[in-house]
């Protein structure tokens, strides 16, 4: 990520230039951006283009517009930017209300503001602004303010985090196919039955061991390479499991039904008893193997322990050792920290 000092710097030698100022303010789409100004700056042009928003959706989002560089106010076609204007305070669309409804006069303006205009650039920047107004007075009211990423990250404590947060939140998305093969496999009903927004935290909750976090988060979106997709990409001669040597080598017949991985569980399950740790319910599913659920778990301690055993399953798997309950406390005890 890049350090906030690097871009402070960036910003700071770019503003010393005319198209840095323009930038400086600017609220521009993609467009907009492309035909006005040329950022060499990969960064810098990833971040304002997701930045832009169009999605006007109540007044109160219309009065914190920036009027100048501002790709939704257009004067023939081409966001504008009067600088005598600008020069003496009118920056957002509030700047030219009297209240809440009601547009200042001509005379008005000139008054409170001092600006030599004529009535006529008065009149079509109202007659814009009037335009985005009907286009959002039928939509539903929404809290938030329009406001530029530079004077943002400027303002943000922690800069670098409100750039990744943005960046993210415009390429994320819900890893489904994963989520359906999971349930399919687990046999389960609907994939709604799991909460996976808590599937997803609950490695973060338990510990602080990166690798252990990894593990998880590539078992949950399945991308461990068992032997089954080893032989598909033809890097293996043979799809059959490591343990057993007689089924194939899915994530699901790996961590649950091998029978070498069974009689792991079922050691593991003496294992947790032996040292007093009690779960709400002794009958295990899948769903709970795989770190799906952790509804019969009283702790994110005991995800811990499943957490664990589930990697201990896949570092066996790695080493081509049966996995065996004896070699389990201290492969534990290797990954708590004291
Ligand atoms: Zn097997």
């Amino acid at each position: 990520m890049i350090n906030r000092n690097y871009f402070i710097q960036f910003w700071l030698s770019i503003t010393r230039f005319r198209r840095g100022r323009y930038l400086y303010k600017s609220y521009l789409n993609k467009n907009d951006l492309a035909k006005f100004i040329h950022i060499s700056d990969a960064f810098t042009t990833e971040i304002l283009k997701v930045w832009y928003d169009d999605n006007l959706t109540s007044t109160e989002n219309l009065l914190s517009l920036p009027l100048w560089q501002n790709s939704l106010v257009r004067i023939g076609n081409k966001p504008i930017y009067y600088k005598s204007w600008s020069s003496k305070g009118i920056q957002n669309v509030k700047h030219l209300m009297k209240d809440a409804d009601n547009f200042l006069s001509f005379t008005e303006l000139k008054e409170r503001f001092d600006v030599k205009t004529n009535f006529l650039v008065y009149h079509g920047l109202i007659s814009c602004i009037k335009l985005l107004r009907n286009a959002i007075e039928n939509q539903n009211e929404t809290n938030r303010n329009f406001s530029t990423f530079v004077e943002n990250f400027i303002k943000a404590p922690k800069s670098n985090r409100l750039a990744y947060k943005k960046l993210v939140s415009a390429k994320q998305s819900s890893p489904t196919k994963s989520q359906e093969k999971w349930t399919a496999d687990c046999s389960l009903q609907c994939s709604k039955t799991i909460d996976w927004e808590m599937a997803y935290k609950l490695p973060f909750y338990s510990t602080k061991a990166t690798k252990l976090i990894i593990f998880q988060f590539k078992l949950l979106h399945r991308r461990l390479a068992t032997n089954d997709f080893l032989n598909t990409i033809g890097i293996r001669e043979d799809d059959i499991c490591t343990f057993c040597r007689t089924e194939k080598e899915s994530l699901f017949h790996l961590f649950w039904s091998c029978s070498e991985t069974s009689c792991f569980w079922q050691g593991f399950m003496k294992w947790l008893a032996e040292n007093q740790i009690k779960l709400k319910s002794e009958i295990l599913t899948p769903d709970i193997i795989i770190g799906l659920r952790s509804d019969t778990l009283s702790n994110t301690k005991q995800y811990f322990y499943f957490l664990v055993a589930r990697y201990y399953i896949w570092s066996c798997k790695s080493k081509e050792v049966l996995p065996k309950i004896e070699r389990f406390p201290s492969f534990l005890s290797s990954l708590i920290p004291f």
